[in-house]
């Protein structure tokens, strides 16, 4: 789209507005139907949503019968379009601030900024008890739930919360699959002692989605090195994972045992009054004006993911930024009309993508998820993983035990092949793009 885009603003455009304009931009990303385009200042930003926002839209639908959904950022900026903007609600004091920068905390996932509701009031009321009082009480203390229920935020509140009282406290944040890197690498390099320093010497450990340490031996066996040092030294460690530690493949039964000591509280999605809370809190944070029924239309659309709740405020809000409009709820209706499907592809299942993708090219399933190496089969069931990864919200492992118990490596390798060749090979493009149309 990017490069189409480029090309009919370079036919329409004087070639100096052109390198003055839109050389600069830079595509980031595009998801969910919104384009994120980086550009370096103000005035391009003024200049992209004046002149050049129509033509995205329509160039957009032309090449994916889908709307698509311009949102400008300005470079080191936060993916905001308004430009009336309160300050942030919080006011951390700038020391915390730089250590919070330096545990790579999220400046945005404090406490303040968490809404409590039903289903996560257990995990907040212990998140607050442990970064009042670390190490003493639940250690570990384990979230677990669906993506997008706030484990991931809760954790960080910990870590600003307990720099809040101690500004020396020292506080690491990793997901799991960075301390599996951070592990590898310093045996490749021979810096074991570096990592144990690293790791050993905080009083504070975030590990993130530790389900992903399924199948990483070696990265286990540290990790319980680390766990226990940590525990006898009487420092607190935070996880977080998709599922009760027990529930979690080839993770070691000393682990599970041990992750068990302290307390686990999972999270379950929010009920509309949470949710109409949360877009309510949202909204006011970046001064838009939106009226009670229209958060309450919002809040009734997405049922889940509160991520997906917030990528619905932002696409309304860029909704009513480039058609010039208040935000109501029948412009939030039309925002969101083209998210609706989206809604439904969640409900497909990996089986369903294997049986079409085997009907399509004529396959047994057992073959579509054996071992065979032939390329008349390999394609189609990096295919099958690929559409598996992108139109379902299941997890890595759990899409490559789908596929004869493949490593969840495996899933990424198939899903970055396809994505290459469905740019390079039309017939790729065309094949993967019949089935979807079968699927959804
Ligand atoms: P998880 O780690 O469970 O997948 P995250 O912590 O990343 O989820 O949350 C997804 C998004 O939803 C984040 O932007 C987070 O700030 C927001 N969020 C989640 N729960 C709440 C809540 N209770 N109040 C406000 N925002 C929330
Ligand atoms: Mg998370």
């Amino acid at each position: 789209i990017w490069q189409e885009l480029v090309e009919n603003y370079r036919k329409s455009l004087t070639s100096p507005s052109f390198s003055a304009w839109i050389d600069p931009a830079k595509p980031i990303n595009l998801q969910n139907n919104i384009l994120t385009i980086e550009l370096p200042s103000d005035l391009h930003k003024n200049y992209w949503e004046k002149n050049l926002a129509a033509k995205i839209v329509e160039t957009g639908f032309e090449l994916t019968g889908e709307e698509i959904t311009p949102v400008f950022i300005i470079q080191d900026d936060e993916p905001i379009v308004t430009k009336t903007q309160k300050d942030s609600p919080v006011e951390l004091p700038n020391i915390v601030k730089k250590n919070s920068k330096k545990a790579l905390l999220n400046s945005k996932y404090t406490f303040d900024t968490f809404v409590i509701g039903k289903g996560n009031q257990m995990a907040h009321a212990a998140a607050l008890v442990v970064s009042e009082d670390p190490g003493a009480t639940y250690n570990p203390l384990f979230f677990y739930g669906g993506v997008g229920l706030g484990k991931t935020h809760l954790m960080h509140a910990i870590g600003h919360q307990m720099l809040a009282n101690n500004v020396d406290a020292k506080i690491k944040y990793v997901t799991s699959e960075s301390f599996a890197n951070d592990y590898i690498n310093s045996i490749k390099n021979s810096t074991s002692e570096d990592f144990r320093q690293e790791y050993r010497n905080v009083d504070l450990l975030l590990v993130d989605d530790i389900q992903f340490f399924a199948d990483k031996e070696g990265t286990q066996e540290e990790f319980f090195h680390t766990f226990n040092t940590l525990y006898n030294e009487g420092h607190q460690i935070v996880l977080t994972s998709d599922r009760l530690p027990n529930e979690i493949p080839k993770l070691q039964e000393r682990l599970v045992s041990r992750f068990a000591w302290g307390l686990s509280v999972d999270i379950t999605p929010p009920d509309l009054e949470t949710r109409i809370a949360i877009l309510r809190k949202k909204a006011d944070a970046e001064g838009l004006e939106i009226p009670d029924d229209t958060l309450s239309y919002i809040a009734g659309q997405i049922d889940s993911n509160i991520r997906e709740l917030e990528g619905a405020l932002v696409r309304v809000q860029a909704f009513s930024t480039m058609k010039g409009q208040d935000i109501t709820t029948s412009l939030a209706a039309d925002a969101l009309k083209s998210l609706k499907p989206l809604k439904e592809k969640s409900e497909l299942s990996i089986l369903g993508i294997q049986e079409e993708v085997c009907k399509y090219y004529h396959l047994q399933l057992k073959d579509l998820k054996g071992k065979k190496r032939v390329k008349t089969i390999v394609v189609p069931r990096q295919i099958a993983m690929y559409l598996s990864r992108e139109l379902t919200d299941n997890s890595l492992p759990k899409i490559g035990a789908e596929f004869g118990g493949k490593d969840h490596t495996t899933v990424i390798h198939a899903h970055e092949k396809i994505q290459q060749l469905i740019e390079k090979d039309i017939t790729i493009q065309k094949e993967v793009n019949d089935i979807k149309q079968k699927l959804l």
